[in-house]
C-alpha cells in the first residue's frame, strides 16, 4: 500500500510554496505527491491561465522530484468536491491510502465541506501551518496530521504582483516555470490585443511572437529576466505599422530629440518611437526594457544585456526567412551575445555600404564599442 498525498487548488500559478508543502509531504512518509489544479473552483473567480497552461506549469515544477507527479484529476467540469475527488482517486489507486494536503486557513470550514463524513472516512489530511491560524484545532472526524515546517510566505498573488514588476520571481517560482509563463505572455497586460489595436497586421504579428520566444530563450541562456525580455519583444515593433508622415507627427508631440539620421524613414524611427509609445501611451516604466525597444533597429553604445537579447531576438526569430549568416547568427546568440550582435551588425555595415549608403552612426558607435570590449576582455 502507498500513501498518496492530493494537493488541489487553482495553481494559478503553481509555485514554490506548492513545491515546499508537497516536500514536507513527502518527508512525513507520503509516497508520491499529485499535483491536482482543478478547472474552476466554486465561487473563485476564472483562473488567468488555462487548464492546459496550469497543467503545463505542474509538469515543469514537478520536474524537481520523481516523488511529484501531475494529475488531471480535477479538471472535470461542474463543482470539483474533495469527496468526489476522493473516490475518483480510490478508484484509480485501489488499495492506496489518500492524503489531502491543505493550509490551516481551510480548517475552520473543513467539517461543512461537501459530504465531510464520507471525506473524512475515506481520506486523512495534511494541514500546513498557516501565519494567525491555529494548525492544531481539532475537527470532529477527521484524522488530521501537522506537517510542521509547511509554513510558507508564498501565494500566487504575490507571484503575480512580481510578474507583473517584470521580475522573474526567484524566491517563488521554479525558474522552467517562470520560463513558460514569459514565453506565453501569462499574467501581463494582453499585448496582441494591444498591437491589433495599433494596426499590427498578422504577419508582424507572428514575427513579434517570434520575436518573444526567441527573446526569452536568449534570456534563460544567458541569466536576464525573462519577463522583461518578454515585454520588451512584444512592444519593440508597435509603431512599425505607422506610415512616416505619422511617426514624425509624434516624434513631435512627445518632444522626442533624435539624431537627424533616425527621421529620415520607419526602418530606423519605429525604435524609438516605440519606446516612447510604450512609455507615455502604455505605461511601460521599466527603463531597460525601454531601452531594448529603443534601440533594437540600430544598436548603439554601452549595450545592456537586455538591448542585446532583444536586438538579437529581432534578427533570428524562427520566421526569419534565411539570410547570409543567419545560422551562424543562431549559433553564437546561445553561447556569445557579444560576439552575435557584432556578426549581425557587421552584416547590416556590408549590406549598407554595398549599396553605397551611410551606416547609422548609433550602429558605428556599437560595434566600436563592442570591439573595444572584446579587447579588453581578451
Ligand atoms: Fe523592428
Ligand atoms: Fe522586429
Amino acid at each position: 500500500m502507498q500513501r498518496i498525498g492530493v494537493l488541489g487548488g487553482m495553481m494559478d500559478p503553481v509555485h514554490l510554496g506548492h513545491l515546499h508543502a508537497a516536500k514536507c509531504a513527502l518527508d512525513a512518509g507520503v509516497d508520491r505527491v499529485l499535483l491536482a489544479p482543478c478547472l474552476h473552483p466554486a465561487h473563485r473567480e476564472k483562473p488567468a491561465a488555462s487548464a492546459e497552461q496550469r497543467m503545463e506549469m505542474c509538469r515543469l515544477a514537478a520536474q524537481i522530484d520523481p516523488r511529484i507527479e501531475v494529475s488531471d484529476i480535477d479538471l472535470r467540469e461542474g463543482t470539483c468536491y474533495a469527496a468526489d475527488t476522493v473516490r475518483l482517486l480510490q478508484q484509480r489507486h485501489p488499495g492506496d491510502g489518500i492524503c489531502w494536503i491543505l493550509g490551516a486557513d481551510k480548517l475552520p470550514g473543513l467539517a461543512q465541506w461537501h459530504k465531510a463524513e464520507e471525506l473524512f472516512s475515506r481520506c486523512e489530511f495534511l494541514v500546513c501551518p498557516r501565519p494567525g491560524y491555529d494548525a492544531h484545532l481539532p475537527v470532529h472526524g477527521a484524522r488530521i496530521t501537522v506537517l510542521e515546517g509547511a509554513e510558507t510566505a508564498v501565494s500566487s498573488s504575490a507571484v503575480i504582483r512580481e510578474l507583473r514588476g517584470l521580475s522573474d520571481a526567484e524566491d517563488l517560482l521554479p525558474r522552467s516555470v517562470a520560463r513558460y509563463i514569459a514565453e506565453n505572455g501569462l499574467y501581463q497586460p494582453d499585448w496582441e490585443q494591444t498591437l491589433r489595436k495599433y494596426g499590427m497586421k498578422d504577419k508582424r504579428l507572428r514575427h513579434t511572437l517570434g520575436v518573444r520566444q526567441t527573446a526569452v530563450e536568449l534570456a534563460w541562456l544567458h541569466g536576464e529576466r525573462m519577463q522583461a525580455a518578454a515585454t520588451a519583444a512584444m512592444l519593440h515593433d508597435i509603431a512599425k505599422p505607422l506610415p512616416l508622415k505619422d511617426m514624425l507627427k509624434l516624434v513631435k508631440r512627445y518632444r522626442l530629440k533624435l539624431p537627424e539620421e533616425l527621421l529620415t524613414g520607419e526602418n530606423l524611427l519605429h525604435g524609438p518611437l516605440a519606446a516612447a509609445i510604450a512609455e507615455r501611451e502604455l505605461g511601460v516604466t521599466d527603463g531597460a526594457v525601454l531601452s531594448a525597444i529603443a534601440c533594437h533597429t540600430t544598436g548603439k553604445a554601452g549595450m545592456t544585456r537586455l538591448d542585446k537579447v532583444i536586438f538579437l531576438a529581432d534578427a533570428i526569430e524562427p520566421n526569419r526567412a534565411d539570410y547570409p549568416g543567419l545560422a551562424e547568427m543562431r549559433q553564437l546568440a546561445k553561447t556569445d551575445l557579444d560576439a552575435a550582435v557584432l556578426l549581425s551588425m557587421r552584416r547590416t555595415q556590408e549590406y549598407v555600404l554595398a549599396r553605397g549608403l551611410r551606416l547609422c552612426g548609433q550602429t558605428e558607435q556599437a560595434i566600436q564599442d563592442l570591439i573595444k570590449q572584446k579587447e579588453e576582455q581578451s
